[in-house]
């Protein structure tokens, strides 16, 4: 999971750029990074926060009517500076690209742009493999009399030669701007626009969150499988190109997402107390009797308050939270993942001592931060911990660029019984949501829920999801 930004309008943007990359940090805490367009590209990339990679940066050099924006969090490759975004070639044009998502069948994308186009990467990260490509087919055309349809063309052809998940923003330098999706719409794109003095300006994010900062109303969702270009003269273009059943990822609602974006006209927040009374059914099922249902904040306020409505049992906020610690999920290793549960959570005691206490998350992954949580409410006097998991059991890794790609890892991989999961985690029970339950509030809208159903959209061969895992393990070890 990344955050990517991009805007074109007829005056500087690049203020703008940097202050909604400060909105969607959550989205990726590795690096940070922008490019912008004047009379050559601008670019700034760099690993940490982005406060801190623009500490004492000089605007000035970087003002510009266009640009791209991404927030990093390594799944794939590493965590160096190399292998932050945006990144550019020069030909043809000049290409600048970000994207969010994860390519699957990398391998064979590497070897033909080497055998075609004697490209040789020197990144590991996917986003050149996209851009790569994109130029490879864009080199093909007219490039004297370049037309859309010609951009589509080119779009149409990356979505048959790159399977896997992405949404990309692209500037095509003195063309126009691009944005697309993979045939699946598996991760968020959204457009927004404003009317300044000067025109219209455009932008595109992958949160809604970033147009109520900055000023921008909402225009639509990116469909799957299509494309939109904005030429020079702001005219804009769409056409679907390749589109597959559409499968938006769910774990955008559960956990990754701010509570006040909204995907496909439905507000995360609401998604989540939806979740949490859904959660009330396995609950019931559990015959547990808890005094208090607490949440692990700040993720899983909706789905206890939820729940806690639908189960007539009292809210409470037990457990308090260090705003200023990162998101333990997407830092990238186990040790610093645990040292974030340490330093971020602690207990109120008068609200857990002597209680029978339910705790909500929205996920059990590995299991490790569950323990921890578990250990600390036990350690301030709770008489019963229950968790309960708003998600379905987690049992298959997310191969479309969240952190959750190997299987061994997980703790539902290994056990069907959630009291096995309970022993192996320390809770009196564990209650989860029933993967059909999920599946019952999107009929309506198609979603990607492999990780819990092993079914992939785009499909997987054993082999690739062997080189995933693999990947996986090394950069946890870099
Ligand atoms: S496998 Fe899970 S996390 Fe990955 S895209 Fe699908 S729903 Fe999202």
């Amino acid at each position: 999971m990344c955050g990517i930004i991009g805007i074109i309008g007829r005056e500087d943007i690049s203020e703008e750029l940097i202050n909604g990359l400060t909105v969607i940090q959550h989205r990726g805490q590795d690096a940070a990074g922008i490019v912008t367009l004047n009379s050559r590209f601008r670019m700034k990339k760099g690993q940490g926060h982005v406060d801190k990679v623009f500490q004492n940066f000089d605007i000035e050099q970087f003002r510009g009517k266009c640009g791209l924006g991404h927030v990093r969090y390594a799944t794939m490759g590493s965590t160096l500076e190399v292998d932050a975004q945006p990144i550019a070639v020069n030909y043809p044009y000049g290409l600048a690209m970000v994207h969010n998502g994860n390519v699957i069948n990398f391998k064979e994308v590497r070897q033909r742009l080497y055998d075609e186009n004697m490209r040789l990467l020197d990144t590991s990260n996917d986003v050149a493999l996209i851009l790569y490509t994109f130029a490879a087919q864009l080199e093909k055309k007219d490039l004297k009399h370049l037309h859309v349809d010609d951009i589509f063309d080119v779009v149409l052809d990356v979505q048959n030669l790159i399977k896997g998940a992405y949404s990309a923003l692209t500037i095509i330098a003195n063309k126009g701007f691009l944005a697309f999706t993979d045939p699946y719409g598996i991760r968020p794109l959204v457009m927004g626009r404003k009317l300044t003095d000067q025109g219209v300006v455009y932008a595109f994010a992958s949160e809604t969150v970033v147009f109520d900062y900055l000023g921008y109303e909402m225009v639509r969702d990116l469909q799957a499988g299509e494309a939109i270009f904005i030429d020079n003269e702001m005219n804009v273009h769409s056409k679907i190109l390749k589109q597959e059943k559409q499968a938006f990822c769910v774990f955008e609602y559960i956990y990754f997402a701010r509570e006040d974006s909204v995907f496909h006209h439905r507000l995360v927040a609401s998604e989540r107390v939806k979740m949490g009374k859904k959660l009330a059914k396995s609950f019931k099922e559990a015959h547990i009797d808890p005094d208090i249902i607490i949440d692990v904040p700040s993720s899983a306020y909706f789905f206890a308050s939820g729940l806690a409505e639908e189960v007539k049992i009292p809210y409470r906020r037990g457990l308090a939270k260090n705003q200023f610690v990162g998101r333990s999920f997407i830092t990238p290793t186990q040790k610093e993942r645990e040292n974030v549960v340490k330093q971020k959570l602690n207990p109120i005691k008068d609200i857990i001592k002597g209680r029978k206490v339910a705790v909500v998350d929205d996920s059990i992954v590995r299991g490790t931060t569950s323990r921890h949580i578990i250990h600390l409410l036990q350690e301030y006097g709770a008489d019963k911990v229950y968790f309960i998991s708003a998600s379905p059991p987690i049992k298959f890794p997310c191969i479309y660029g969240i952190d959750m790609s190997v299987r061994k890892e997980m703790v539902a991989s290994h056990y069907d019984d959630p009291q096995e999961i309970a022993r192996v985690i320390g809770a009196d029970a564990v209650v989860y949501q029933k993967l059909e339950d999920l599946q019952e509030l999107y009929h309506d809208l198609p979603i990607c829920d492999a990780c819990f159903s092993g079914n992939y959209p785009t499909g997987i061969t054993p082999d690739i999801l062997k080189h995933i895992e693999l990947e996986k393990i090394n950069s946890d070890r870099n």
